[in-house]
């Protein structure tokens, strides 16, 4: 019989209730007791969805992050967090938001720094280490959920991320060596798999996605001695990789002494035979058949097809799963009763998915014959996918074979452009300017509201947007801004936004996906070929231009974000979606300079996120991302002058592409890390305009003018002054109107003394 298991389950709620429930408790208006009870039954809930499984993972839900949950099992928490006291939960509470209920007035407690949990959309808190680092083993959280499962009759196989992935996310605060506190870490290990076995639990889930990156020899070291050093302890280990392919990792992987491995055979299909060689007749191997990560649904017959043959060779030792953990997508399909009934056909969300892989299983032990009726109907619904109208449109693919090379290439190199585009907008030298969004109000978010709800007609809609442009060109007027913005009000999000203008792409209603502890996206379906059969902007900055002299900078979300925050299509690669963005946007920038716009911003936030997770595939990912962004970007005249904006801090190890992309002006983040990222212009001349951001926007705090001097003159030691510009470090449209007058003020001074000591 082949054995069916699931990696995690999303722990938010099919109606996002740990969300609200968890934000009702930091506002002081539930009990712990009561946050408790709900996460209790959403458990509870969870393991019902799953009860078809042989085994339900315990353990993977969690109040705000599996990474921070583990921290707290091993005893590893910033002493920063109990020096205020309080509960546990309060100090778990701490140590992911910086403050928990109790002390509304400490602004003392800083929260753990936040990054992506490999290449999602997923943010965990990094663990901190430094020399002094200890741990002490706390089994209460694990306890605590076991027993549920225990008195709910769960199968249950506990979930813990391992010790060399849990070192490799964590971060040394003093310079030490992480892989140092490796024995002192293993004694816990040993001690918690010690106890889950005295718990009477058979098999234990350890995740080590790290083994799908590129790790040095140390690491590799690392990961042999760990797993030498927990032999014998506890129950017995199912090694969990996924994200990728395992590459040189994977006869380390497969050499472990653990009783199985589970391989993300969605991404690593190619390795399962090396894998089923390399195994040891006793160990199971378990391969994740269903895309955790994506929301379509499988082809039965397909994976049935290769996997039947795997299963007559494994037999009993063959384990199937989900490609990784569900907490990547939608909770359950059931509830998008607005989506295209069509598209919906296509579609898995996390519960469906686990009823595929009963499906797959039950073809698998008792043939197909046993589930024909579902075979078929799976069968129907991908071949209507496969044939589908909405889905291939040939103009679409005539334009994208119509790619030349001259598409991304502008007409003069940046020098040459410079001069024709000086004499077009007659800038000051540190030319100021802002990203783009100005604060979303209420009364912006209100008139949306009322204008989806049929409430607000579409003329009294944008009439009221009208207004806010209005109040935004005003205020930057007066402040002196140089290049000014609309300030996105119409947006409701900088990719939904243009999805909902761009045939191709659909919204469900309630397809939440975890972000960070209570904060979900909602990412877009991108199902089908890309379209753009009107303008989406144009309109919008052909106004605002109309209210000023001063230069309007044109507003678009690129091609590589549009891509990298939705949930695209798995019937052709990313590159050839990414492409038919390209086009489309590039038909905006076109239609943009054609209604006088002289600067257009094209932002590229996503860009670094969609970086394998293997370096030897970066060069493939950065040739064909930056190769869309050109396409979209350079269709323009010498004297239109291309901005882009990068809201991140590292790209030290990708300056070279970004250079590539030939905008003639960049925008990035910086402020946060004192122009640290400045380091990557020190060995690498960037030759186009720079606006390294001096205001931090995602603090509440108003930069004072000599703050911004500093910056500005650090970044002026590193850059010829004559490429830099001054603003923002990303969109003003989580602040309040108070909070950015003052700040824009001390910027728009500080580019004045930056003028006159010139
Ligand atoms: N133009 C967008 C804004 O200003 C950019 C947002 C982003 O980089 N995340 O909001
Ligand atoms: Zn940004």
């Amino acid at each position: 019989m082949t054995t069916t298991h699931n990696l995690g389950f999303p722990r938010i709620g099919a109606w996002r209730e740990l969300k609200f429930a968890l934000e009702r408790y930091w506002q002081g208006a539930a009990t712990a007791g009561e946050l408790e009870a709900q996460a209790a039954g959403l458990r509870a809930r969870h393991w019902a969805a799953q009860s078809a499984l042989d085994f339900a993972p315990v353990g993977d839900f969690s109040l705000y992050d599996q990474v921070l949950d583990m921290s707290f099992t091993l005893g590893h928490v910033p002493a920063r967090a109990h020096s205020h006291g309080g509960s546990p939960l309060d100090q778990y509470f701490r140590v992911a938001r910086g403050r928990a209920p109790g002390d509304a007035d400490c602004g003392c407690v800083h929260a753990g720094e936040m990054t992506k949990w490999f290449d999602t959309n997923y943010h965990y808190i990094v663990p901190e280490f430094d020399a002094a680092t200890t741990f002490a083993l706390d089994t209460s959280r694990l306890q605590a959920q076991l027993r549920e499962a225990q008195d709910l009759g769960v199968r249950a196989k506990p979930v813990i991320l391992g010790p060399l992935t849990y070192l490799w996310l964590g971060k040394s605060k003093d310079g030490s060596e992480r892989l140092a506190l490796l024995p002192a870490l293993l004694k816990v290990y040993a001690g918690l798999l010690d106890w889950l076995a005295s718990e009477g639990v058979e098999w234990v889930q350890v995740d080590e996605p790290a083994l799908a990156t590129s790790l040095d020899a140390r690491w590799r070291q690392a990961c042999q001695d760990a797993y030498a050093a927990l032999q014998g302890h506890g129950p017995k280990l199912l090694l969990a990789t996924y994200f990728g392919p395992l590459g040189e990792n994977l006869p380390l992987a497969c050499g472990l002494p653990v009783a199985g491995l589970h391989l993300d055979a969605i991404n690593a299909g190619h390795e399962v035979a090396s894998a089923i060689a390399l195994l040891a007749p006793q160990q199971i191997l378990s391969l994740g058949v269903v895309d955790g990560r994506n929301i379509w649904k499988t082809d039965l017959h397909a994976t049935l097809a290769w996997l039947e043959p795997v299963q007559r060779q494994l037999q009993e030792r063959l384990w199937i799963a989900p490609s990784c953990s569900l907490l990547h997508v939608p909770v359950d399909l059931e509830l998008e009763t607005d989506l295209a009934p069509e598209i919906r056909s296509w579609l898995a969300f996390a519960v469906q998915k686990l009823e595929e892989l009963r499906l797959l299983a039950s073809a698998l032990d008792h043939g197909r014959v046993k589930v024909q009726e579902a075979l078929l109907a799976n069968a129907a619904a991908v071949d209507r996918r496969r044939a589908s109208k909405r889905v291939h449109q040939p103009e679409v693919a005539r334009a994208v074979a119509a790619i030349t090379p001259e598409m991304g290439q502008r007409s003069s190199p940046h020098a040459q452009r410079l001069t024709e585009q000086a004499a077009v907008l007659n800038l000051p030298s540190y030319p100021t300017t802002t990203i783009g969004s100005f604060p979303q109000t209420l009364d912006i978010r209100q008139a949306r509201q009322r204008h989806k709800r049929g409430e607000l007609d579409a003329a009294g809609y944008r009439a009221a947007m009208q207004a806010e442009i209005r109040r935004c060109v005003r205020e930057q007027e007066a402040l002196g801004l140089d290049v000014l913005v609309h300030g996105e009000a119409e947006r409701n999000d900088m990719v939904e936004y243009f999805g909902e203008q761009l045939e191709g792409y659909a919204f469900s209603a309630n397809g939440w996906v975890q972000s960070y502890g209570s904060r979900c996206v909602k990412p877009p379906i991108l199902y089908g070929d890309v379209r753009r059969p009107r303008p989406m902007t144009v309109e919008w900055i052909r106004y605002a231009q109309s209210l000023t002299d001063k230069p309007m900078k044109g507003m678009l979300t690129g091609p590589v974000t549009m891509l990298n925050w939705s949930f695209v299509r798995d019937d052709q690669p990313r590159a050839a979606t990414c492409r038919q963005l390209a086009l489309a946007i590039r038909d905006e920038v076109q239609d943009l300079e054609r209604a006088g716009v002289r600067i257009i911003q094209i932002d590229e936030a996503a860009l670094r996120e969609g970086l394998p997770l293997r370096r030897e595939r970066w060069d493939e990912y950065l040739g064909w991302a930056v190769e869309s962004f050109r396409i979209a970007a350079n269709g323009v005249h010498d004297a239109t002058q291309i901005h882009t904006h990068m809201c991140y801090s590292e790209f030290n190890d990708i300056i070279e592409a970004i250079a590539a992309m030939d905008a003639d002006v960049i925008t990035i983040e910086t402020s946060r890390s004192g122009l640290e990222l400045l380091d990557a212009f020190d060995g690498f001349r960037y030759p186009n305009g720079i606006g390294p951001g001096v205001y931090d926007i995602h603090s509440p705090n108003t930069p004072s003018r000599e703050q911004i001097l500093a910056l500005m003159r650090k970044a002026a030691a590193r850059i010829p002054p004559a490429q830099l510009w001054v603003n923002p470090d990303c969109g003003l449209k989580t602040r309040r109107w108070e909070e950015v007058l003052p700040a824009l003020e001390n910027m728009v001074a500080a580019a004045r003394t930056l003028r006159e000591a010139a």
